[in-house]
């Protein structure tokens, strides 16, 4: 008898996670499963911040996705997903031929979101991929070279878009690798200007109050200046063009970090689903709306918040959660069980890193600052890496400097 065939897409943190866990609990014989990933290796999504900044190399990051797999059960192809035909149950991949599906995982992550405004995708970079944040750190680095021979301060300006996670993770990693490259290039820190620019009046607008004002403080006790209530209207050769109170300023800053929004896979709107910025609203068991066949995990998936009725904002901690769940629906489906689970997130909270030492955050409802935090944030990426990898892959890649 055929076996039902099973395709994910992507290995990120919820098509990973979903694989991982399918191999786990499935018999040789119950189904045929195929992981399909751009690249040959999986990157910690949640680490770009130090790759960007150059805290960490590239390769820290990254691991070879076929270590974590049993050949028995899965069989991973290195392809791009061109596009999805739904109404024919295929995949369209760029050198493969198509590939049929019984189910399908869709988990194809996130992109920059820059709504348009002109010349950001032109002139600023993005910390999406392993790619774009190994650029920011090449970049910049060859902006202190030139600095060296030129002396033009634009050259050693660094703008960053955008005061959310994103962007507070990176301005704490970066304030560290700072201080190497001048040491490097002989530059005296305080020429060094790195300016974070925020439309909302506060950072990490809707976050605890405390919190923020601990993760400014200590920002700018390193140099970062805010710009609050300042929207970037335009990415420039020279820089950006920013508008505080109907007045327009141009910023000349030889870097530009655009950190100031994140969407689905533009995949998911190529292929017809009914997505906004890239994310589609799933049913409670994460299936598509009206297609049984089709789950939708990890930034593609908008899960509403009963709450307030809004979709939970996209994470790797939600990516992994819904990831259990679909596997454990999908061997439903296969083993033709009567009843899927429901997804119910369980928020564990939020840490934010501020460089290597330092962070802040929500842990179990309890705020947290400092060494303590920095702490918390080693052991959320090490549980992460133990829950896809197992001790082997925490042992290789595990962050243990808590001291
Ligand atoms: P991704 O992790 O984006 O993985 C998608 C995978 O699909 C990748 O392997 C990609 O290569 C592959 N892919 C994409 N397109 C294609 C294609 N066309 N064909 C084939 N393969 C493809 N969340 C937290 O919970 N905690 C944190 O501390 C945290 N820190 C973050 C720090 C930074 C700097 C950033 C940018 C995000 C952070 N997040 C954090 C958010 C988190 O990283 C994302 O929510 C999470 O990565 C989403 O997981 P995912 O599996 O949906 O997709
Ligand atoms: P975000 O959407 O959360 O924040 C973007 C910020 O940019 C907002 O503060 C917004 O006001 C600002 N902004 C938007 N347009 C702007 C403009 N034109 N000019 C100036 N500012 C502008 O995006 P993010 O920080 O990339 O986070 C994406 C997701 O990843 C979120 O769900 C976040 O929770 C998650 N994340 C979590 C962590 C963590 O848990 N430590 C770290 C990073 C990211």
């Amino acid at each position: 008898m055929r076996k039902p065939k099973i395709v994910i897409l992507g290995a990120g943190y919820g098509g990973l996670m979903t694989a991982v866990r399918l191999q786990k609990k499935m018999k040789v014989n119950e189904a045929e499963i195929i992981l399909v990933n751009k690249d040959s290796y999986h990157y910690e999504a949640t680490w770009l911040h130090e790759v960007a900044a150059g805290t960490i190399g590239e390769e820290r990051a990254c691991f070879e996705i076929r270590h974590l797999l049993d050949s028995s059960k899965i069989h991973f192809i290195e392809d791009k997903v061109i596009d999805i035909k739904k109404e024919e149950k295929k995949v369209v991949l760029e050198k493969e031929a198509e590939l049929e599906y019984d189910y399908l995982v869709v988990a194809l992550g996130f992109e920059a979101e820059t709504f348009g405004i002109k010349g950001l995708r032109e002139h600023a970079f993005s910390i999406s991929n392993v790619h774009s944040a190994r650029l920011i750190r090449n970049h910049v680095k060859y902006m202190f070279s030139k600095y060296s021979s030129e002396q033009k301060e634009e050259l050693i300006t660094i703008v960053v878009g955008g005061a959310g996670f994103t962007g507070i993770e990176y301005l704490g990693e970066l304030v560290n690798s700072i201080s190497q490259l001048c040491r490097e290039y002989n530059i005296e820190r305080k020429k060094v200007r790195i300016i974070c620019v925020e439309a909302a009046p506060v950072v990490l607008p809707g976050f605890d109050t405390e919190l923020v004002s601990y993760a400014v403080k200590c920002l700018e006790k390193q140099g970062v200046e805010f710009r609050l209530g300042t929207v970037i209207k335009e990415g420039t050769e020279k820089g950006i063009i920013v508008v505080k109170d109907d007045k327009e300023e141009e910023i000349n800053a030889a870097t530009v970090v655009w950190a100031a929004g994140v969407r689905g896979s533009s995949i998911m709107e190529k292929a017809g689903f009914e997505a906004v910025r890239g994310r589609v609203i799933v049913n409670k068991d994460l299936r598509l709306p009206n297609y049984d066949d089709i789950f939708v995990v990890g930034d593609c998936a908008a899960v509403m918040n009963p709450e307030n009725n809004r979709p939970y904002p996209p994470t790797a901690q939600i990516s992994m959660q819904e990831a259990i769940t679909c596997s454990k629906n999908l061997i439903s489906l296969i083993r033709k069980e009567e009843k899927l689970e429901e997804f119910i997130f369980d928020n564990k909270g939020t840490v934010c890193s501020l460089g290597d030492r330092d962070a802040m955050g929500i842990v179990y409802g309890r705020n947290i600052y400092g060494w303590k935090a920095s702490v918390m944030k080693k052991v959320i990426d090490n549980r992460s890496l133990y829950l896809i990898g197992g001790p082997k892959l925490l042992l290789k890649k595990g962050k243990f400097n808590i001291m």
